[in-house]
């Protein structure tokens, strides 16, 4: 993609009300418009951010039998007052039409996906089922400082399981720890993501999150760096330390970002729906159900909040907008003409670039510019770098190096077509 036809331009200041990183840095590279406090629309470059985020999370979900749905915003009032939420649950926007009627505005799923589910099983030989959808939630917070990390509206996957035995249920429980952790991998924190033990409140012993580490968290954690094993601060307790064959001693204290977290919820919800199943004797149980979510625009903010330098976000190449970002340094006919001839080879090959061709903005500005939107690879084409032609003719660098170096049109290509 061409640069000068990006409609979206980066800027030198973040609305003076953003107070967070990652909202500074993403408004300021024109990734995501800031709508309200904890509401922001996806522009283009922060649009292929989520869509990579999303294609990840969408093929570890698909690899466990996860069915993707869509599921209604709009719920109605009746299936919350069932579960006791209506009223239960603080965060819940409730709106009203002329006549009066009220809605939920989904901040969550489960009082719908358990009354769809009713409909279709009910026999043993129905289940497992795994269903999960990636949509936007709704939810009245009221301390939405931190930019991405906490929206009033955001994008979230969950996804709900449903068993007809425990054993069952801890099996895929299981299961999704590890997957997890590879989405996590993939989308470049996983150096800095640990399972923590969180509180499961009343229905189970703990629930389980993943915390990312970064100065930026909302969340206090504690961890015990050779298992790699986290506590949320909320749950530390000598009993627990206990549970979970801890030492306090062990344990070092991390600010961290809560991306993802996974739940034991029993029967709390299939039971005020009456989502039963009949067994091989012709006896009706209850389902247990688990659920597990990831917050993908808190993923994205995480990203920026836990890899960003002084100059900028850093991408990691998994979900990066694009995966070079080739700069055209002035404007004479040679280096106009080499950078065009690279921008279509690397076209050609199938790599995602960003050709900064603009005229009249100078290198410092091009420099500053590809530092803050943060592609991981920076390849230069220049009146000097076309003096090293010999060698190449294209500098480049990597985003998180200090230095770079030449090479020719072939050996860049060489990163990438293998
Ligand atoms: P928190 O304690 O941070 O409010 P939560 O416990 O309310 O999170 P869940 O209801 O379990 O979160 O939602 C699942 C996932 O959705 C979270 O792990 C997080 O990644 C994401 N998430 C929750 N609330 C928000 C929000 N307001 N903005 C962005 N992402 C969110
Ligand atoms: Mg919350």
């Amino acid at each position: 993609m061409r640069q000068s036809k990006l409609f979206t331009k980066t800027r030198k200041e973040a609305p003076a009300d953003e107070v967070s990183k990652n909202a500074e840095l993403l408004i300021r590279g024109g990734f995501v418009h800031k709508e309200m406090s904890g509401v922001y629309s996806y522009l283009p470059l922060g649009l292929r951010v989520f869509k990579k985020i999303e294609n990840i999370i969408r093929e570890e979900m698909n690899k466990v039998g996860g069915q993707e749905v869509l599921m209604s915003s709009m719920q109605p009032k009746e299936n919350w007052e069932k579960t006791g939420r209506w009223t239960g649950m603080d965060d819940l926007y409730k709106v009203a039409d002329s006549s009066g009627r009220e809605v939920a505005l989904g901040p969550t799923h489960e009082e719908i996906v358990v009354p769809i589910l009713k409909n279709y099983v009910s026999s043993h030989k129905d289940f497992p089922v795994v269903v999960y959808q990636i949509q936007n939630k709704f939810r009245m917070e009221l301390r939405a400082k931190s930019g991405m990390l906490r929206g009033r509206e955001f994008i979230m996957k969950d996804m709900y399981s449903f068993h007809t035995g425990q054993e069952d249920f801890e099996k895929f429980y299981e299961k999704m720890k590890e997957v997890y952790k590879t989405v996590f991998t993939r989308a470049g924190i996983g150096h800095l993501t640990y399972l923590t033990f969180a509180s499961g409140g009343t229905f189970s012993k703990y629930s389980h999150e993943f915390q990312t580490i970064t100065p930026a968290g909302e969340d206090t954690i504690y961890l015990d760096e050779e298992n790699g094993v986290a506590l949320n601060k909320e749950v530390l307790n000598d009993e627990v330390l206990g549970q979970l064959n801890l030492s306090k001693e062990k344990l070092v204290e991390y600010k961290a970002i809560e991306v993802g977290n996974i739940f034991d919820l029993k029967t709390k919800y299939s039971a005020p729906f009456d989502l039963s199943f009949t067994d091989d004797k012709g006896e009706k149980h209850v389902v247990l159900m688990g659920c597990y979510g990831i917050g993908l625009s808190r993923l994205m903010g995480t990203v920026v909040e836990a890899l960003a330098d002084d100059k900028g976000i850093i991408w990691p190449e998994s979900i990066a907008p694009f995966a070079v970002h080739l700069l055209m340094l002035g404007e004479d006919e040679a280096v106009l003409k080499e950078a065009e001839k690279v921008y279509e080879s690397l076209n050609k090959a199938g790599v995602e670039v960003l050709f900064d061709d603009r005229a009249g903005v100078s290198a410092g500005e091009k420099f500053s510019d590809a530092d803050l939107l943060g592609m991981p690879l920076r390849a230069v084409v220049s009146a000097r770098s076309l003096k090293d032609l010999s060698s190449g003719g294209i500098e480049i660098k990597k985003r998180t190096e200090e230095k770079g170096k030449i090479v020719s049109l072939d050996e860049l290509l060489k990163i990438y077509v293998r």
